[in-house]
């Protein structure tokens, strides 16, 4: 059997997605941009297609959806437009981000610390969560722009980024997220919060890879990245991805009903995966249920290390995470265990599971028994199990 628990890495691509994107590779293949039939057969549905996006984030019209190729685009975009247009003319010089965002954000945010950038990185608590008066205490009337995702890729922990938002607005200071894990998870209303710029990524909501998104609230600033064409009002110069942008649309659309009709089902999966896998003795899960997306679980099996766990759920092709996905290849401990202070041995053995609306029950009871075998395997051959305390916790 295959079982496929790696969603917040990436996700399959919903056939009705691909449907929708066909005829745009094999028949309406115009550049939108030229004068001819063979752009203007492609004219409504990009429409189409853009109109879906606003609407699943209930963006107002006035405001800015532009389109890019991922979320570490977008990412990039809105820090390094903030040092354009604030830092480096000497208006500001102070960004707010957390310790626990996507390396796009991070990584991002070190190279404009090394131009000269302050940067202030917000830590978490026990639970793996960003408490508001951390971000109360660390405004200051040079700061820029606060960078708090909505929910966090490893944990699944949500962050209160409406209520940072309203916070930073009455500091006159930008407010960005990134939204990539709660597309589909949370519901978005762009009318009703004081978000400034918020990212998404198609392929991780059932849409295709290669394609992302950047709200923008009307008046506010952005530096394009790219220039030489006049696509995407200007701010982002490139032909545009007509599949891309009809199969993100599409996948928006299909990604906000579910929440309704769909992640029920998966929080049901996830908690009887859960319920399961915590019958086995130490054995810990990040950030409590009600806090986190419906999704996912972070969990950890004392004496188990998370890269052995993986090499026997992959076996079993079953497939998991020990950290985020670009980070897999290297044996670094798990960013958010570390950050929430876990005794060493722990944040070495911590395993993300992450389902989708495509998960079936079959497939976690399956994942149930190969995870039982793997720990029992796993923590007789394991040198340091034997002299750990043996609690039955549940939670850190
Ligand atoms: N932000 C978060 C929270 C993510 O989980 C990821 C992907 O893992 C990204 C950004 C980067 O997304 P993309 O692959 O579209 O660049």
């Amino acid at each position: 059997m295959r079982v496929y628990l790696d969603n917040n890495a990436t996700t399959i691509v919903d056939p009705q997605v691909k449907n929708a994107m066909e005829p745009f590779i094999s028949q309406y293949y115009g550049n939108p941009n030229s004068l001819h039939a063979f752009a203007s057969d492609t004219h409504i549905d990009l429409n189409n297609g853009l109109e879906k996006i606003y609407a699943g984030i209930h963006a107002p019209k006035q405001d800015s959806v532009i389109v890019t190729s991922c979320a570490t685009e977008s990412n990039n975009w809105v820090l390094k437009s903030i040092y354009f247009e604030y830092i480096l003319s000497g208006r500001k010089n102070h960004i707010i981000i957390s310790e626990v965002e996507h390396p796009s954000i991070i990584a991002t945010a070190r190279f404009l610390e090394s131009l000269g950038a302050k940067i202030t990185y917000l830590p978490i608590n026990s639970e793996g969560l960003i408490e508001t008066q951390t971000l109360i205490d660390n405004l200051t009337d040079k700061t820029a722009l606060v960078s708090i995702m909505w929910a966090n890729n490893e944990t699944g922990a949500i962050f209160p980024v409406e209520e940072m938002a309203t916070i930073c607005k009455e500091k006159g200071v930008l407010f960005h997220t990134d939204a990539v894990q709660a597309i589909g998870k949370i519901k978005i209303d762009m009318k009703d919060n004081d978000i400034d710029y918020l990212t998404f990524s198609a392929h991780k909501f059932h849409g295709p890879k290669g394609v992302g998104g950047l709200f923008m609230r009307k008046g506010k600033e952005l530096t394009p990245l790219f220039h030489g064409g006049e696509q995407m009002g200007g701010y982002r110069s490139g032909t545009l991805n007509v599949p891309g942008i009809v199969g993100m649309g599409k996948a928006m659309e299909l990604a906000v009903d579910a929440i309704d009709f769909d992640m029920p089902d998966v929080k049901e999966l996830r908690d009887h995966l859960e319920d399961e896998l915590l019958k086995i003795k130490d054995t810990f899960v990040v950030t409590p249920r009600k806090k986190r997306t419906d999704n996912t679980m972070l969990i950890s099996f004392r004496g188990v290390e998370g890269e052995s766990m993986l090499w026997d759920l992959n076996k079993a092709g079953i497939a998991a995470s020990t950290g985020s996905a670009c980070a897999s290849v290297d044996l670094e401990s798990n960013p958010v265990m570390e950050a929430i202070g876990a005794e060493a041995d722990l944040a070495h053995t911590a395993i993300r599971f992450s389902l989708s609306r495509f998960t079936t029950k079959e497939e976690i009871d399956y994942t149930i028994g190969v995870v039982n075998e793997a720990v029992t395997r796993l923590r007789e051959i394991s040198s340091s199990y034997a002299y750990t305390p043996k609690n039955h916790n549940s939670q850190l």
